[in-house]
Formats: C-alpha cells, sequence, structure tokens
C-alpha cells in the first residue's frame, strides 16, 4: 500500500495553486460570489494548461480518463472559488463524462473536443417542483415525433443554465409506472424556443446561479438524445451507471477544497488576533478545534482519494463514495462553521471569506444525493453484502 501523492498529481497541485493566485485572486473570487457570476474567459485560461481534457479520451484530444485528477483540480479550484470550480465540474463531469459514457460515436466526435477547449458546458435539469430525492418519478415529458423530440414540464434548482450550452434534461418518455424505464436524458439548447429560465436565489455558490426552467412545447432534433436510438428509455441506466459515483466525487472534493479554505483562514487568523495580551491561537481550547478540523479534513481527504482511485479502476464503489460523499460534505460544514467561530463577529461579516465558506459547505450536504439518503444507500448496500 503507497500513499505517496504520484508526482504527476503533485504537479498538477503546484501548476494550479499557482493558477489561482494568478487569475484567481481573492478580490476576484468576492466579486464573483456578490454578482453571482462565472468568469468564463477563465475557461480559456484552463483549457491552455489542459485540464479541460482529464475526463476526455485522447482519440479527442483529451488526456485520457483521470477521475483522481479530475477531483485535485475541483479541490483546489473550490478553495478559492466555486464561481470556478462548479462549471468546471458541469464541462468536465456533466459533460466530458457522460458524453464518455453515454453518447453515440458521432455525439462523441462532435462534442468531446468542445471539452477539451473549455467550449461545452452542461447543466443537470433532473429535480423538479413535486421530485427531489425520489429523482425517478420526474413527470417532464418527452415524445417523439419523427427526427424531433417535444418535451413539456419543469425543472427546478437547474444550475448554470444561464452559462450552459445544453440542459441535460431527465425526461419522462413512457408510461410512469414503468418508473425506471422510461426515462431519457435530452440534451436542449437553453435557447430553444419555449424554454424559460428563472433564477433562484440561494445562499451560497454562486456562479452558476440556480434556477427554475419550464419547458413549452420545446422542439429539438432527436440527435439531440444521448445515445441516440440506443438511449431513448435509457435514462435511468445512464444516471446510475458510474456517473453517480462521480457525481458523489464532485460535491466531495468542494467540501474538501472549501474545508481546506475555511482551515487555512482560521489558523492564519489565530496568529494574527490577540486578545487578553496574547494571540488567540494560544488559547488551548482555539489549539484544539484547529487540531480537530485538521483531523477531520485529512481522513475526508484521505477517503475522496480511496474512493477516486475506486471510481478510476472502475471498481465498484457505491458504498464508498457514498460514505466520502456524506463524511467530506460533514466535514466541510463543521469545518466551516468552526472557522467561524474563531473568527468570532469577523466570522458573520463580508470583509472576510469565512462567511462564505459557511454558505457554500451549507449547501453540500444537501445536492447530489443528501446525508439521508447517502445513509440510506450505505445500509441497503452494505446489507445486501452481508
Ligand atoms: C443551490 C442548489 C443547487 C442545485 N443544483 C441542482 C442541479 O443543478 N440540478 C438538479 O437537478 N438539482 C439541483 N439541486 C437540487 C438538489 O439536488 C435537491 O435539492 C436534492 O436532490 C434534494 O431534493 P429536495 O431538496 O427536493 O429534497 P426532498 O427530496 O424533498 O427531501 C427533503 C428532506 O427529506 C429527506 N428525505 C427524502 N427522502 C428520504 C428518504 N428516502 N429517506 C430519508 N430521508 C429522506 C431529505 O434528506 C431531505 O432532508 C440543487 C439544489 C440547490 C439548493
Amino acid at each position: 500500500m503507497d500513499f505517496s501523492e504520484p508526482e504527476h498529481l503533485r504537479h498538477l497541485r503546484d501548476m494550479l495553486q499557482r493558477f489561482v493566485e494568478k487569475e484567481m485572486p481573492r478580490s476576484a473570487a468576492r466579486e464573483w460570489d456578490k454578482n453571482n457570476h462565472f468568469p468564463r474567459e477563465i475557461f480559456k485560461k484552463l483549457a491552455d494548461l489542459g485540464v479541460m481534457g482529464l475526463t476526455v479520451p485522447e482519440e479527442y484530444g483529451g488526456a485520457g480518463r483521470d477521475i483522481l485528477a479530475t477531483m485535485v483540480v475541483v479541490e483546489e479550484l473550490s478553495r478559492r472559488s466555486l464561481a470556478v470550480s462548479v462549471p468546471y465540474l458541469m464541462a468536465t463531469c456533466y459533460a466530458g463524462m457522460n458524453i464518455e459514457e453515454c453518447a453515440t460515436p458521432e455525439q462523441k466526435k462532435r462534442l468531446l473536443p468542445r471539452v477539451v477547449d473549455g467550449s461545452l458546458i452542461f447543466a443537470y435539469g433532473w429535480t423538479e417542483p413535486d421530485t427531489g430525492a425520489d429523482l425517478a418519478n420526474v413527470k417532464t415529458r418527452a415524445e417523439r415525433h419523427g427526427d424531433v423530440v417535444r418535451i413539456n414540464g419543469a425543472k427546478r434548482f437547474c444550475s448554470g443554465a444561464e452559462i450552459a450550452d445544453y440542459i441535460y434534461t431527465l425526461v419522462r418518455t413512457g408510461p410512469e409506472n414503468e418508473r425506471y424505464g422510461n426515462l431519457s436524458l435530452v440534451m436542449v439548447p437553453p435557447t430553444t424556443p419555449g424554454v424559460s429560465i428563472t433564477r433562484i436565489e440561494g445562499m451560497g455558490m454562486k456562479g452558476a446561479a440556480t434556477t427554475d426552467i419550464a419547458f413549452d412545447d420545446v422542439q429539438v432534433p432527436f440527435e439531440n438524445v444521448m445515445g441516440g436510438e440506443e438511449g431513448w428509455n435509457k435514462g435511468w441506466s445512464m444516471i446510475v451507471g458510474s456517473g453517480l459515483d462521480v457525481e458523489k466525487l464532485e460535491v466531495a472534493a468542494i467540501a474538501v477544497g472549501v474545508a481546506q479554505a475555511a482551515l487555512d483562514d482560521a489558523w492564519l487568523y489565530t496568529r494574527e488576533r490577540r486578545q487578553f495580551g496574547k494571540a488567540i491561537g494560544d488559547f488551548q481550547s482555539v489549539q484544539h478545534k484547529l487540531a480537530d478540523m485538521k483531523t477531520q479534513l485529512h481522513a475526508a481527504r484521505l477517503m475522496l482519494y480511496h474512493s477516486c482511485w475506486l471510481a478510476n479502476n472502475k471498481t465498484r464503489c457505491g458504498v464508498e463514495t457514498s460514505m466520502t460523499k456524506l463524511f467530506a460534505t460533514e466535514v466541510a460544514k463543521n469545518v466551516a462553521i468552526e472557522s467561524q467561530t474563531i473568527f468570532g463577529a469577523y466570522g458573520y461579516v463580508k470583509d472576510f471569506d469565512t462567511e462564505r465558506y459557511v454558505r457554500d459547505a451549507l449547501l453540500l450536504p444537501i445536492i447530489g444525493g443528501s446525508s439521508a439518503i447517502q445513509r440510506n444507500n450505505i445500509y441497503k448496500w452494505s446489507n445486501k453484502n452481508i
């Protein structure tokens, strides 16, 4: 068992850290958060670094499928700003990985090079007003009319629809009583007539603003069905394939990045802030907080990298990825709140990044399958094997 960081990952991390300091200064991250803005110009620069192609096979111009490297990028970008890290994974994972796994050869040829050059972003249009955790219950309908697919319905909490090239829309394509058998995934450009998008104001994760989407007799060519003829009615198997495992890891990687930023800022602050004639870091209760935060973060990162390793090897890892998502996101929430406590009143005001870390961290146990759903899965899938 070798736990040392491979050299290529160390280089990648160093390169990313230099990139973040140069292209994503703290002042910019605050502006993106304040204005709910996605700095698209950064994508071209990330493409120049070669990191947009980490989920794309070499024949399409990518670097091959490297989930661990992709999550290291998500982690490093998330240390500074979710306004870049979330669109990054919407490109490399939502688009890149789904296309690589589920698309027709023609769709791959057309779309994968655009992931590599940073010009393709997918938004997930899965959740609906009455459908949250129970995703297979979606009601948005799509009907085939020759070479055209017609869509009617509504999606909720579709993040990044305004900046995406396609809304990757989960639709019902047959009777509702065949719960899993009649679902498909259709790529819908947000500019298509009949699509209307309304922003929902949330606490955190600014940049890829979350939205309500209405589909009013929206028509797209059948070639936009993921997987083409073979993909029609096969949407559920595409969702629960290895994509679901990777989605849990994406949220866990964001969590590790946010928690690291919250810990780093708190640690520095304990050296600078003085009360009762000494640095607050001289108080043992503060030292213990930092020790606990660091320990939790270390465990979360080890779980993340282990799950990435399993997913990279295409090993079954539903239980491990659920444990990782559950643990890492709860750690991020805890570490961010502890960081805020260490900052005292300054942790509550916008002049410091700590209040943003809290807003971002609070979301992470909710999205990508809530903590309760991860616990259900860990129990259910482990119980089968005992
Ligand atoms: C900022 C933000 C961004 C988002 N982005 C996207 C996106 O891009 N695309 C997208 O499709 N969705 C997105 N979502 C939706 C998110 O994935 C859902 O919120 C999530 O799936 C949970 O659904 P729900 O909130 O409707 O909760 P519900 O499913 O209504 O659950 C409510 C509560 O009941 C619990 N619960 C439900 N079922 C069970 C069960 N079987 N066992 C135990 N407890 C249970 C849940 O854990 C939760 O605490 C986003 C949400 C937010 C807030």
